[in-house]
C-alpha cells in the first residue's frame, strides 16, 4: 500500500513539473492571439474586402460601362444602367451592389478591363439592417475614394503574379 502512494505521489509530481515546464515555455513565447479591434492582422494584396469604385487621378470615373462585371456576376449582385455622356463617352447612370447576395469571389474585379471594381481590405463594414447592405454607385465611389491608396498599393503589390 505505501508502495502504491509513492508511486501516486511520484507520478503526479512528474507531472505537475512537466506542467509547470510547459506553462513556462508558452509564457515567454510570442502571443498567438491579437487584441482586436486596436491590433489587426496582416492582410494578403489579393484579400477580398468590400466593394469600391475607382477613379483616375483626375477625378474622372474609371468604368465605362461595359457591364462585364454584371454579367459575371455568379450571385446576380449587381445592376447596372447606362447611357452616354454629352462628350459621347458611356457611364454608368447605376451601378448597385446587393452585398448580401454577393459571395466575395472576385470576378467582378478579374473581369473589369480598367480596374474600376475592386475588392479593397476593408473588412469592417457589417451593418444592422439589410438596407445598409444594398450599395449604389455613390457609396461604392466613396468606398474607392476612402481607399484609394491601400487599393492601388495592393494591385500594384500583386501584379508581377498577374
Ligand atoms: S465578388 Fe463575386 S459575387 Fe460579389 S459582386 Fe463580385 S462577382 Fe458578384
Ligand atoms: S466596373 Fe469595370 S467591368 Fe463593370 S461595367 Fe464598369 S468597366 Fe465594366
Amino acid at each position: 500500500m505505501a508502495m502504491l502512494d509513492r508511486a501516486a505521489r511520484a507520478l503526479f509530481l512528474s507531472e505537475l513539473v512537466s506542467g509547470m515546464a510547459l506553462t513556462f515555455r508558452y509564457m515567454f513565447r510570442e502571443k498567438a492571439t491579437i487584441n482586436y479591434p486596436f491590433e489587426k492582422g496582416p492582410l494578403s494584396p489579393r484579400f477580398r474586402g468590400e466593394h469600391a469604385l475607382r477613379r483616375y487621378a483626375n477625378g474622372e470615373e474609371r468604368c465605362i460601362a461595359c457591364k462585364l462585371c454584371e454579367a459575371i456576376c455568379p450571385a446576380q449582385a449587381i445592376t447596372i444602367e447606362a447611357e452616354p455622356r454629352e462628350d459621347g463617352s458611356r457611364r454608368t447612370t447605376r451601378y448597385d451592389i446587393d452585398m448580401t447576395k454577393c459571395i466575395y469571389c472576385g470576378l467582378c474585379q478579374e473581369s473589369c478591363p480598367v480596374d474600376a471594381i475592386v475588392e479593397g481590405p476593408n473588412f469592417e463594414f457589417a451593418a444592422e439592417t439589410r438596407e445598409e447592405l444594398m450599395y449604389n454607385k455613390a457609396k461604392l465611389l466613396a468606398n474607392g475614394d476612402r481607399w484609394e491608396a491601400e487599393i492601388a498599393a495592393n494591385l500594384q503589390a500583386d501584379a508581377p503574379y498577374r
